[in-house]
């Protein structure tokens, strides 16, 4: 029990609110801290326990071509994508990584030939996720080079071209814009999950990228997969994964798996529905903060944020629209910078700069706890409400 003397008294309640009003709001990163609320809810449901003696051995299934993956892993993964419907899973490898981020380095790995003259080009239209060139030029490879926006690339020659389908940063639904025959593409699908965005089809492309991270929000557990077609190309990226890490927790697999099961039994009438299902959940919560944001950026002409259209998402049987897990403001010209606008009032996200566009855009997190994200409505109605332009 709290002592009388550390009872809140309403003058250090006032206190704490002025702290927090002065407090940086980090829009920065997705962390996507606004799914805790859900797994909250759900107490004990998931909980993995796991004895001293177990799990122990660096081998999962050495008989499977991801030796390292664990089988119930795999199971929970197509289980998963065949109730969701938004990924074919026959016929494909599952390639487990420690986060979709290193699985991306592993398909550059698996798709340039060993033997090339000059590195392969690595492009994706903009405004492309930031940390594909950061990925891709941190180890100054001599397989692969970033060459930066799609749209622009006319060099001959081998080419890899990412997109980011519904896009990081602006949400937009997209497909290779390259299109020739001597290139590879890899589909990082990390948002087409039914809370950000309608499931048109069953994405049924060579190597496509998924992470756990932005599927429940458990981006602690560092967990990605990868569905690939080409025997060869997977059997690639687990030489990758070998030699950089000689597999992927399995504590962390454990977990994983245990969670998408249970999301999965739920939609299947498994389990008892004393909460709500997770992607209902995560819908609701996503449209509600985009119609909050977009409410108040509709009371001036000072930012804009993209439009998307009503599709019909067959996961749930109606027509939704897109609601990214990043809002992609653009300031109006007068603004200039917008990150910098934002940072004057002590809010932090990633200037269009970093995303191969202009400083007049900058990408800030919706999917951050709902302390921040209620702090950032606030302060983005100061903004809105006084018109603060730099002079
Ligand atoms: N791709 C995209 C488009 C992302 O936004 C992210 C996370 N920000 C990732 C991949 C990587 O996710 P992780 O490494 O957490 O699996």
């Amino acid at each position: 029990p709290v002592s009388k003397s550390f009872a809140p008294t309403k003058s250090s309640l006032d206190a704490i609110t002025r702290i927090n009003d002065d407090r940086i709001i980090n829009l920065d990163q997705g962390d996507p801290m606004m799914f805790e609320t859900y797994w909250n809810q759900m107490g004990d449901k998931c909980t993995v326990e796991i004895s001293g003696y177990e799990w122990m051995s660096y081998f999962a299934d050495a008989g499977n071509l991801c030796w390292f993956l664990l089988p119930g892993l795999g199971d929970a993964i197509k289980r998963l994508h065949r109730t969701v419907g938004n990924a074919v899973t026959e016929d494909r490898y599952i390639v487990v990584g420690t986060g979709s981020s290193q699985l991306f380095q592993a398909a550059l790995y698996a798709l340039c030939p060993p033997d090339a003259l000059r590195p392969v080009s690595v492009v994706s239209a903009a405004p492309y996720y930031s940390c594909y060139p950061q990925l891709t030029e941190f180890l100054r490879s001599s397989l692969y080079k970033w060459a930066g926006d799609a749209y622009a690339f006319e060099e001959e020659g081998p080419y890899i071209e990412v997109v980011c389908n519904p896009n990081n940063p602006d949400g937009i639904v997209r497909e290779p814009v390259v299109n020739r025959d001597d290139g590879k593409v890899i589909h990082d699908l990390a948002y087409y999950w039914p809370q950000y965005t309608p499931i048109t089809f069953p994405a049924n492309h060579d190597i496509m990228l998924f992470t756990f991270s932005k599927c429940t929000g458990h981006a602690g557990s560092r967990i990605g997969w990868a569905l690939v077609k080409d025997k060869a190309v997977a059997a690639k990226m687990v030489e990758y994964m070998t030699i950089a890490t000689i597999g992927v927790s399995k504590e962390a697999q454990l977990r994983a798996a245990k969670i998408m099961q249970v999301i999965t039994d739920s939609y299947l009438d498994l389990a008892p529905k004393d909460v709500e299902l997770f992607f209902e959940h995560a819908k609701r919560a996503m449209a509600d903060r985009w119609k909050r944001v977009r409410e108040i950026v509709a009371k001036s002409e000072m930012f804009s944020l993209p439009k998307y259209p009503l599709e019909y998402c067959h996961f749930s049987s109606n027509y939704t629209m897109t609601n990214p897990g990043f809002a992609w403001f653009k300031c109006k010209d007068d603004i200039g910078d917008c990150s910098n606008l934002f940072r004057r009032h002590k809010i932090l996200g990633r200037s269009g700069k970093f995303f191969g566009v202009d400083a007049k855009y900058c990408r800030l997190s919706m999917i951050a706890d709902e302390e921040s994200f209620n702090l950032f409505l606030r302060r983005l109605s100061a903004i809105v409400e006084t018109n603060d332009v730099p002079s």
